[in-house]
Parts: structure tokens; sequence; C-alpha cells
């Protein structure tokens, strides 16, 4: 009897021409953050996105750094940030020395209820209260966030807007301000991670991607220690150690070329499990706004009770099948727990009831299958 594998929740898929390019940075002795492939890897991904300038970083986390810190974030400022959101999000705002303000998601998309924020906002403004300088928005799970009420809120109070794109990678706008865009491309900064789970990977690693030139050679420069230009060791900032290099970017390249196999990949089987799951009781189906042309990087869906995902994911392990519930919101972790908060309801709701289904690119028809199966007969035995 053949071995099944463990049907990962999403693992790299390196068919295309990683190892070529890698052995191409080996022969040329350029592993480091000098070398082809990393300007290569930034034009090429700057294109791919629709902006005029990438600059790579050494992850997403790094990337949100130094572009919260270029819009302004730092101490005595406040940073929007959503409460349901991978942690790193929440990090890289807190690294510049800014407050973080914890707003909840709405329902429709699990991603930051902007018009709350916009809400909220505009009362403060009229009170003569204190308004957030930036806003991170993050595009959670391959979806995108509304954004229009953050142009609002851009337009009339000058507040900067910072797109954590690093889940959503080649996710579109359909309809709306933003139609016709993809996620990062609006923003004053947009950022991404080539983690290993994620849609594309560098190894790890990360891109900024913004339109103003100026803002670019500033990245740039932050993430290469702000030393000037010149032979000397001549520094005029505190900057960071923040590149990819040759090696990561080179993997990156080779992954770009594949992305859209990838986003192909993604939205088949999430139209799989949704199309199978509709007859499953107990379980509902991801996110998918009218307006928006998700990637499903992970395909994620709520359950009917508080509770069932942890059993739910127990069951598909005795399957093989690797499930993951969703994170607790950023108002329930440690080194957050004392923020301000806008609302919470829904991301604890998100929490109690969310799981990620096994989403890998390359998993076989067969495979889903049977996580299908078994996440029927686990939910019909609940
Ligand atoms: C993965 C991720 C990051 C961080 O990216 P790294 O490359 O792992 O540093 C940031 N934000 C979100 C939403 C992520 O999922």
């Amino acid at each position: 009897m053949s071995e099944e594998r463990l049907i990962p929740l999403a693992e790299p898929v390196l068919t295309g021409r990683e190892r070529q390019y890698v052995l191409e940075c080996l022969d040329s002795g350029y592993v480091s953050s000098a070398g082809s492939f990393v300007r290569r890897f930034e034009e090429e991904f700057a294109e791919v996105v629709g902006v005029a300038h990438a600059v790579a970083c050494a992850s997403g986390t790094a990337a949100l750094h130094v572009a919260l810190r270029l819009a302004g974030a730092g101490p005595g400022t406040a940073v929007a940030v959503p409460a349901f959101t991978f942690i790193a999000s929440a990090n890289a705002a807190h690294y510049t020395g800014a407050d973080l303000l914890l707003v909840d998601s709405e329902p429709q998309t699990w991603n930051m209820n902007t018009a709350l924020l916009r809400d909220e906002v505009i009362t403060r403004a009229r009170l003569g209260r204190r308004i957030p300088e930036v806003v991170e928005i993050v595009h959670v799970l391959g979806h995108p966030a509304d954004l229009d009420p953050l142009i609002e809120l851009r337009d009339r109070f000058g507040i900067r807007i910072v797109e954590d794109a690093a889940e959503s990678l080649g996710a579109t706008w359909t309809a709306g301000t933003t139609a016709g865009h993809q996620v990062g491309a609006v923003g004053e900064f947009g950022c991404f991670s080539f983690n290993g789970n994620k849609i594309i990977t560098s190894g790890g690693g990360g891109m900024i991607v913004t339109d103003n030139g100026e803002l670019a050679s500033a990245a740039r420069h932050l993430t290469t220690q702000a030393k000037l230009p010149g032979g000397g060791y001549v520094h005029d900032a505190v900057g960071y150690n923040y590149r990819l290099t040759n090696i990561a970017a080179a993997l990156g390249t080779a992954q770009l070329e594949c992305l859209e196999d990838r986003l192909t990949a993604k939205r088949r089987i999430a139209e799989d499990y949704r199309r199978e799951l509709r007859r499953v009781p107990g379980i509902g189906s991801a996110p998918s706004a009218t307006w928006a042309n998700p990637t499903f990087w992970l395909y994620s869906a709520l359950l009917d009770c508080d509770g069932a995902p942890d059993d739910l994911v127990a069951g598909l392990a005795k399957a093989g099948a690797v499930a993951r519930r969703l994170w607790p919101p950023l108002h329930q972790q440690k080194p957050y727990v004392t923020c301000e908060t806008l609302g919470s309801e829904v991301a604890d709701r998100i929490y109690h009831r969310g799981i990620s289904l096994p989403s890998s690119a390359d998993m076989s028809a067969a495979e889903q299958e049977r996580v299908i199966a078994a996440v029927e007969r686990l939910l019909r035995a609940s």
C-alpha cells in the first residue's frame, strides 16, 4: 500500500527555475546583498503589482517596520491596526515606538472595519481628540480590505495608509475607488512577505512597494544601515540591516514567474471547497465580497459553534491533514492587551469559530477530496 503524505496547510511549491537561479548565484559568487537578482526581483515585482518602485527586504516584518516609520509612525503617534491579524503586523508598528489602536473586523471579509474607524476618527476630530497618524491596513488571508473609508480619511485628515499585503499578493479590487488595483498598490506603501508559507517564497524575505520615488529611496536607505553614497562609513540616521540576499532574491524571482499558476490553483481549491462543503452542516464558506477578487491564500471558514475548530483540527490531524485555527485577536495577545481598542466582537467570533483548511497550491484533487470527506464525516458526527 502506498503511503499517503500528510496533507499540509500551505507549503512552498518549487517546480520552476529556483534551482537554476540559485546555482547562478553560487557560480557567480554573489550570494549576499550585492548581485543582480535583488534588482531583478524588485523590478519584476513592481511590474507585477503595478507600482513604480519596489525595495526588497529581509522579511515582511522588516518591510512593514521601515514603511511605517517612513509614513510617520513613531513615539507620540498612533497607528490603527486591525485586531484580527498575524501578530507581525502589530509588532512592526510597535517597533516604531507608536501607540496602537486596535480596530475590530467587519463580518463580510474579516478585515479591519474601516467604516467604523472612519466614523470614530470623524467624531474624535470634531471633539478635538487625538486621531491616528497612520493606518496599517491588513488584507488578511488573501482578501482585500475595503479601502474607500481610509481614502476618505487620508483626503480629509492626511492620515497615511500603509498596506500589509503579506498574505494577499495578487488579490484585486473589482469595484469602488480602488477598482482595477492590486492590493499593496493603493496606499502610500504596500508591504509583502515571502516567508515559506506565503503564496510565493524566497525562503524568507519581504518587499516594500510605492509609487513615490523619494520614499522608495528613503526606504532603500533605511534598509541598508542609512549609509550615505561614497566609499566611507558615513551614516545620517539609525538604519537597519534589512536587505534581502541575492540567493533569496534568486528564489523569489523564480517563484514570481509562477505566481499566476499559484493564484489559479488557490482559486480552484477555494471553488472546490465552497461547492463541496455547501451541503455540509456546521461550516460556512470563505469570505468573498462582490467587489473583490481574493486569492484564498488559506481557505478559511467559520464553524457554527465556539470551540468547534479545536475538534475539527484534531479530527483532521487523525485523518492525515493539517488544518489550523485562526489568530487570537491582538487584544488577547500578552504584549497588546493594554492597547486601546475600537470594538472586539467580530474578531473574537472569528477566533472562536474560524479554521483554515489545507490550501497548498500543489494539493491534488484526490487529496482535497480526502479533506472534504473527513470534514463532512467529522462535522456530521459532532
Ligand atoms: C507573514 C505576515 C507578516 C510578516 O512577514 P514575515 O516575512 O514573516 O516577516 C506580516 N503580516 C502578515 C499579515 C503576515 O501574514
